[in-house]
């Protein structure tokens, strides 16, 4: 690669975790490196998932870095607009604007043992090559569709959750919602009140639990906004209730039978009708699935106006959708609330270690990864949010700024590392037992497992537990 020139460091991704790598960077007095993002927008999932009612499940005190702690939530859990606002703020605040490539797809990576970089090659043809590659690409970027016929040919107006289409009005409309996921669950609300009639076609009942959700009034935003230890106390107590209580609850035993009686309860409690409560109960254990947070989903679904449907989707026509009990049902809105390739970690990048080592041959069997961040063949490579690191029970923020720690310190470091096959191995070990013995692994399908059915997205120990392993790594 004799003209191009080598950067220290290569980030993909403009979302949470590029941009925490890039601050970190730059923090650290590293200037040499870029973040290559295929939008034209920071932001990753929170620029793309637009639809009405979006917002995070995770409280609002815990949903910023450590080192750009944001106190002016308007709400106890944040909006998606606020969480882009903010993403956006921390590009200025810490002034990495300047090394963000818009518009530039990373379509390969290659290890050039010669040179000891990465090569990189962009959609468009241009090349680039950095001593470190980091990825912040996600695990919920690209969009999935039902494994049904007809997905492609329905005559009206279709779309995916995360692509949501704004300039198509809703009301009066009749709307067909497919999937009941945390997506779904924040949409289908918003939907219900402008459309004339709404399908929701449901193929799993979910764990619902009330959402202790209120607005910030102007001295509590005070609080947590210019007073720390305030804002410290409840962010600490937070993150603490999800290594606890949540952290309980999703690995069996009493605290998860406590936590579904009291989605049980709640389902009761806003579900009068037995026969939509039947429908509604969920047949696995819970932490299975993620566990959704809503107090207007259940309302939603017992409107008038509104109707799940139980019967599979058995195929999609240009009128509507058919179910397996051979109804049809006309609609003119399909909206897809199906999720995200999620155990596709890094496609559609075509990625090329040592001696041609192919990422996605090494993967075939299911995404694997030391501590979720790198791969042995795959020198100078680093995964933020990568496999076996996301959570049921904790902020994905918390993970990420430990895997940037661990990266920055191999930065700093210099020179190449790559990852011990024994130490990969024993990586592995740990998180089969581990996620075997979780209810990850419990009676249920989740976009967690592939399509073997292992599940490979997933972190189940405690997210201190990580970060102690990525520190002493
Ligand atoms: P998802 O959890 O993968 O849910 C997809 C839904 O589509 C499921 O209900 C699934 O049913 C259903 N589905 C798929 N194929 C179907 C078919 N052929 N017929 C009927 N239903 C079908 O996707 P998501 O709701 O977009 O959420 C994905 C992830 O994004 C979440 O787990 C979460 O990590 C993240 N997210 C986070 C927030 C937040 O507040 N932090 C909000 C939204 C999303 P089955 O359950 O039967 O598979």
């Amino acid at each position: 690669m004799p003209h191009t020139h080598i950067e220290r460091v290569a980030v993909i991704g403009a979302g949470f975790a590029g941009l925490c790598m890039a601050i970190r960077l730059r923090r650290a007095g590293i200037h040499d490196f870029t973040v290559f993002e295929k939008a034209d927008d920071v932001g990753g999932v929170w620029r793309d998932n637009t639809y009405p009612g979006a917002g995070c499940d995770v409280p609002s005190v815990l949903y910023s870095y450590s080192f750009a702690q944001h106190g002016r939530w308007s709400r106890s859990f944040p909006l998606q607009r606020e969480i882009l606002a903010y993403l956006r703020r921390c590009v200025e605040d810490h002034e990495i604007g300047d090394h963000i490539r818009y518009g530039t797809e990373i379509v390969a990576a290659e290890w050039d043992e010669g040179e000891s970089a990465w090569r990189l090659r962009t959609a468009d043809g241009g090349e680039h090559a950095a001593r470190v590659l980091v990825t912040g690409v996600g695990q919920l970027n690209r969009p999935r569709y039902p494994a049904v016929p007809g997905v492609g040919k329905f005559g009206g107006v279709a779309f995916h959750s995360a692509e949501w289409r704004h300039d198509h009005d809703l009301t009066g409309k009749r709307v067909a919602v497919i999937g009941t996921g945390p997506s779904a669950v924040q949409f289908v609300p918003e939907v219900a009140k402008q459309a004339a009639q709404l399908y929701v076609f449901q193929r799993s009942a979910n764990w619902v639990v009330p959402k202790p959700d209120h607005e910030h009034g102007s001295l509590a935003l005070t609080l947590l906004d210019k007073v720390a230890p305030i804002r410290l106390l409840k962010r600490g107590m937070t993150y603490l209730r999800g290594e606890t209580v949540i952290y309980w609850a999703i690995k069996g035993g009493r605290l998860a039978k406590l936590a579904e009686w009291a989605a049980r309860k709640h389902l009761r409690t806003q579900i009068a009708d037995p026969v939509l409560r039947a429908k509604l109960t969920p047949d696995f254990p819970i932490g299975c699935k993620r566990i959704l947070i809503s107090d207007d989903w259940y309302p939603a679904l017992a409107r008038e106006n509104v109707e799940v449907v139980t019967s599979p989707v058995s195929r999609i026509i240009k009128t509507g959708v058919d179910t397996a009990d051979g109804v049809h049902r006309g609609v003119d809105t399909l909206i897809y609330g199906t999720g995200f390739l999620a155990t596709e970690f890094l496609k559609p990048i075509e990625v090329v270690g040592k001696d041609g080592t192919r990422l996605h041959e090494v993967w075939k069997d299911g995404a694997a990864a030391y501590l979720g961040i790198t791969v042995p063949a795959f020198p100078n490579m680093y995964m933020l949010y990568g496999p076996g690191t996301n959570l049921g029970h904790n902020s994905i923020i918390y993970m990420i700024e430990s895997q940037a720690e661990y990266v920055l310190r191999k930065v700093l470091a210099g020179g190449v590392h790559e990852v011990s096959q024994k130490s990969f191995d024993a990586h592995q070990e740990l998180l089969g037992t581990t996620v075997a013995d979780s209810a990850f692994s419990a009676g249920c399908d989740s976009w967690y497992k592939n399509a073997d059915g292992k599940v490979t997205t997933n972190w189940a120990l405690r997210t201190l537990t990580y970060r102690s392993m990525t520190r002493k790594a």
